[in-house]
């Protein structure tokens, strides 16, 4: 009933979990802390679940029935910048994650303590995500990287005349690049950028964005043209045709 306009609706976690009694729980720490929670137990429901709910965290766990959670974390990653906190059976579990690079930000690794996980989820929602386009007062213009084209006020990006759809983070971090072309910036700079400096999670989060940002605008894996792997220090724009 008391329902003001200026109270931000609570926000959206997706607890992915096949063990229903500890999703329960974890769930019911969460519904007290006051956030609106949903549920998947398996899969490939669990990643049209993220599509359909647009959750701003999800909890994951790493065994489910169906695709692990290693491969709903890459999935997801594709289309949300949501934050992951993958949950975890082992400490070597996590290790194998944070090499795989799947994307998720944090990890925590069963048992875990329920005021724990939303001690973090706190922590993450209230930390300011503030896009660094707007307000900087740097001239805007659209930019040119051969057949890609980027519009930083309408936040779009075009691929030979065809409009991509990019995720947040994704046009984030290409805004960022492309702004200081010549500039090779480490990961922990695009972080500082992109997410802010009391980031605490995994650089290598980078990565992942990286590479889906290369899949969408046509850049090969491998011998990349528009964003470069600097060896030893992370990436910078390429400018393809002019060098
Ligand atoms: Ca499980």
């Amino acid at each position: 009933m008391v329902t003001s306009s200026d109270v931000p609706p609570p926000a959206r976690i997706l607890i992915i979990e096949d063990e229903r009694a500890l999703a329960q729980v974890l769930g019911s720490y969460l519904v007290k802390a006051g956030y609106d929670v949903h549920y998947a137990t398996e899969g490939p429901a669990s990643v049209a679940a993220a599509r359909d709910l647009d959750p701003e965290v999800i909890l994951l766990d790493l065994g489910l029935p169906g695709l692990d959670g290693l491969e709903v974390c890459r999935q997801v990653r594709t289309f949300s910048d949501c934050y992951i906190l993958m949950l975890t059976a082992r400490d070597d579990e996590t290790d194998r994650i944070i090499g795989l690079g799947v994307g998720a930000d944090d990890y925590i690794g069963k048992p875990f303590s329920p005021r724990e996980v939303v001690a973090r989820v706190n922590a993450v929602l209230r930390r300011p995500r503030p896009s660094k386009t707007s307000g900087s007062g740097e001239p805007a213009e659209e930019r040119d990287f051969g057949d890609v084209r980027i519009d930083p006020v309408a936040r779009e990006v075009w691929v030979r005349g065809r409009k991509v759809s990019l995720t947040r983070t994704e046009f984030d971090i290409l805004d960022v690049l492309s702004r200081q072309p010549k500039a090779a910036l480490t990961r922990r700079q695009i972080i500082d950028q992109v997410w802010n400096a009391e980031w605490v999670g995994d650089d290598h989060v980078v990565n992942v964005h990286v590479g889906n940002l290369r899949r969408k605008l046509g850049d090969d894996p491998n011998e990349p043209v528009y964003l470069l792997t600097i060896r030893g220090i992370g990436y910078r724009m390429g400018l393809p045709g002019s060098h």
